[in-house]
């Protein structure tokens, strides 16, 4: 009987996961999302694929063997150096012929597509495992069109199994470079030219959270963000709460410079880069609902894989239709050891240089080597930090002896920066300015360690590596929270067993990411200082009004905390910064009035409902925004320094103008108990609110009449004195009589292990602290209770 003929050319559609071996990661992952994922809405573009037998066929055809084992046996004796060796194997695949029935293949599947305008991607059968993403280690061709300009690009996807990056990477991942074998994936192009696409990640790329897609988009073709040439825009979409159709649990929207895009090339085939409009760069590629489409999508297609996935997508101009391109599991993530919580901790560092995107969570110091091309790549000194206009997949062999990488540009979703991670190494891009502001040989250090924005620092700094094991926190009955300040940071401590958060200071968000005063923002005509104006301008630039800013900024930072903890309760304070505070703030002099004694002065409640409750207002919106328009129903609010019950029927009157109604849609309110005055009238402070946090710092401050911030009073200043803790003792005691809950947000617990003891022997409810100090006080609280025989 005669062989069955070799079936050289398959229907995307006809193929599954199980297919890796025949047509490779990409192409059997895109059988996949066609086969299964069409019912829940996902959109994947068709096309055909090669068979490896295809390759072999054209391997065997040109006598391509002999070539590719002399070729990687010199490599390995260092005989000839990589490059050489590669291009000895690619010129050789490049001067080769397809075989008649290859070829033959291949057009018959074109036509029936009716020979449009391609895509030609590459396919290995190495590639998209779950160790090892090989993110653009081979071709991929855009555009092509004609018959011809298809085999042509066929031929040059198979020479690029052997791009010296993809030698290099498979060496260093102990692949056989021998028995890889490459696939072609041919598709009709999404007309993203005229659209836009980029790249998603179905949990946060940098600290593992998997409850958040994070999506990067770009005008034009997707490979700008791919290789990471332009910083692309950024959204942030919170998984659980996809499903319910009324909300957007968008919580952010970052706008990128999106410096150039890629479209098709004025004549014939290929591509070419154009700068972007002004118009263009100032505005989103999606919409709200594109990027919540393209986040259901990511959650459908991470729930069939199941596992975290990093997908490539795009939008046709024409048609304004989403497709997705292309999905593979997440890689760096995916290997860590969940229960592992590495922190690095800064502590001597020189002067901030510069800023940008962080990648990864480390910190590392060194000499700055400084290389414009991946045609210098032979200069690189290993061990030292490497610095590049662009991130891109040709420096792989050099990134693997570097001590951290810092770019010009590029997203967090690029190709070099998602190899930064699977090695482990610190990663700052996007800074716009790193190879002209670095010096090749000066000293820095690359810190990662401060949340989303990378900080690079001049000098060696001392810092610090800790390996929290979470599995061995014991559990408590009594709560223990954390205090969180910067948003940026809140998702590194997903991972920590915690009740939720005591205490999120609004005064934080406002002083890292909004910057300005906010009744500035409302009326920056009053601001006397044409600088201060200015600067202003340049920061709400773009954005509908200068509120929109105030107020986007600041649900999107009190939404990442409240993501992060999600439905745990998350007490966000409204603002509670002094007077001489304030005033620094930008633009704020004009609206502060110069006070002798800030810390007693208008601060907290008294200011909601007198001259700055414009500005209160705007705080009353971003919270009644992350609620009820993302969904983030787990936020509790918290009012400080609240003097009198009077003050406080007044605040929450205006809370409620401004769509705040405790009680409403499951609104609950707190009051800090940091007063004398709250824990005397206790009772009706109970009244009024759901519940307490015992701010121990004013607290003490006030009860012992010892300035906080004194260093000649310190050894006074005491949360442990009776004074303080009688006080303590009754506002909890009253308060469970009214059926309110007590916590405390002071520092006192993180420091002290005996004033954890006479909490847990007070009965609060829960504690909150920073957390650094969350492991230790749970052990102390753990012992506190088990000496009480909890
Ligand atoms: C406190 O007073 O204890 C408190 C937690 O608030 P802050 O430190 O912000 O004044
Ligand atoms: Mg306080």
């Amino acid at each position: 009987m005669a062989d069955a003929p070799v079936q050289y050319v398959l229907p995307l559609a006809s193929v599954a996961l199980a297919d890796v071996p025949r047509v490779g990661g990409k192409n059997a992952s895109l059988g996949e999302l066609l086969a299964h994922l069409a019912q829940s809405g996902v959109r994947v573009a068709g096309g055909f694929a090669t068979d490896v037998a295809a390759y072999w066929a054209f391997v065997a055809a040109n006598d391509l063997r002999a070539v590719i084992d002399g070729a990687i046996d010199d490599y390995l004796a260092v005989r000839v150096p990589l490059d050489q060796a590669g291009k000895r194997i690619r010129e050789a695949f490049l001067a080769g012929t397809l075989p008649a029935a290859v070829a033959d293949a291949i057009l018959a599947a074109y036509r029936a597509l009716g020979s449009p305008a391609v895509a030609v991607r590459s396919s290995a059968t190495a590639e998209d495992l779950p160790e090892a993403s090989f993110a653009g280690q081979q071709e991929t061709f855009l555009n092509v069109r004609g018959e011809h300009a298809l085999l042509d690009a066929c031929r040059a996807c198979f020479a690029s199994l052997y791009t010296d990056r993809a030698i290099a990477y498979r060496e260093s991942n102990g692949i056989d470079q021998r028995r890889v074998a490459l696939s072609v994936g041919v598709q009709p192009m999404v007309r993203s030219d005229r659209g836009g696409a980029g790249v998603m990640f179905s949990v946060d790329t940098e600290t593992g959270f998997p409850r958040m897609v994070v999506i990067s988009a770009n005008f034009g073709l997707g490979e700008t963000v791919v290789q990471g040439s332009v910083d692309p825009d950024e959204y942030r979409v919170f998984k659980p709460l996809l499903d319910n159709a009324q909300l957007k649990p968008i919580i952010e929207r970052k706008l990128g410079r999106k410096e150039q895009k890629l479209v098709y090339a004025a004549v014939g085939t290929g591509t070419s880069l154009l700068p972007t409009s002004a118009r263009q760069q100032r505005t989103f590629v999606l919409t709200d609902d594109e990027a919540l489409e393209l986040a259901r999508w990511a959650v459908a297609i991470e729930r069939h894989y199941g596992k975290p996935m990093d997908m490539e997508w795009a939008k046709d101009g024409r048609t304004g239709k989403l497709y997705v391109l292309q999905a593979r599991p997440e890689t760096v993530q995916a290997r860590r050891e969940s229960a592992q919580l590495m922190t690095y901790k800064l502590r001597n560092a020189g002067a901030k240089l510069l800023t940008g995107a962080a990648i990864g969570e480390a910190i590392a110091a060194g000499p700055v080597c400084l290389l414009h091309s991946a045609a210098d790549i032979a200069r690189f000194v290993p061990g030292s930090v490497l610095v590049t206009p662009i991130t891109d997949p040709d420096w792989v062999p050099i990134m693997k002896q570097a001590a951290a990488v810092v770019t010009d540009h590029g997203g967090r979703t690029s190709h070099a920066a998602i190899v930064s991670r699977e090695l482990g190494l610190p990663a700052i891009v996007g800074t716009g300015s790193a190879t002209t502001a670095l010096r090749d040989g000066q000293a820095i250090t690359v810190c990662c360690a401060e949340g989303d924005t990378g900080v690079v620092y001049d000098g060696r700094a001392d810092f610090t590596v800790e390996n929290l094991d979470t599995a061995s926190i014991p559990a408590t009955r009594t709560h223990v929270l954390l205090n969180v300040g910067n948003p940026a940071a809140a998702l590194r401590w997903w991972r920590l067993p915690a009740d939720g958060v005591g205490l999120a200071r609004i005064e934080f968000i406002i002083s890292n990411d909004i910057k300005a005063h906010p009744l500035a923002l409302l009326r920056p005509e009053a601001v006397a200082s044409r600088r201060d104006r200015a600067a202003i301008g340049r920061l709400t630039r773009g954005w509908p009004s200068p509120q929109e800013y105030f107020v986007t900024k600041l649900a999107s930072g009190i939404a990442r905390i409240a993501a992060a903890h999600y439905p745990r309760p998350v007490i966000v304070r409204t603002s509670d910064f002094k007077t001489n505070e304030y005033a620094r703030l930008l633009g704020g002099a004009a609206f502060e009035p110069h006070e002798e004694n800030p810390m007693l002065g208008w601060r907290g409640a008294s200011r909601y409902y007198t001259d700055y409750r414009e500005g209160f207002a705007l705080e009353c919106q971003a919270l009644a925004r992350v609620r009820d328009v993302m969904g983030f129903t787990n936020v509790i609010v918290m009012i400080p320094f609240c003097r009198t019950p009077a003050e406080a029927d007044a605040v929450l009157a205006v809370m409620a103008e401004h769509g705040l109604k405790r009680g409403e849609r499951g609104l609950e309110v707190y009051v800090m108990c940091e007063i004398p005055s709250n824990v005397v009238l206790a009772e009706q402070f109970a009244a009024r609110f759901d519940g307490f946090s015992i701010g121990s710092n004013d607290l003490t401050q006030l009860v012992l009449g010892v300035d906080r911030d004194s260093a000649q009073l310190k050894s006074l200043f005491d949360e442990r004195n009776e004074a303080v803790t009688r006080l303590i003792a009754s506002v909890i005691e009253t308060a469970h009589k009214a059926g309110r809950k007590v916590s405390l947000c002071g520092q006192a617990p993180s420091d002290r292990p005996d004033f954890v003891e006479f909490l847990v022997g007070a009965g609060i409810d829960s504690v909150s602290v920073t957390a650094d100090s969350f492991v230790r006080v749970k052990n102390n609280v753990a012992a506190a209770e088990r000496g009480r025989g909890v």
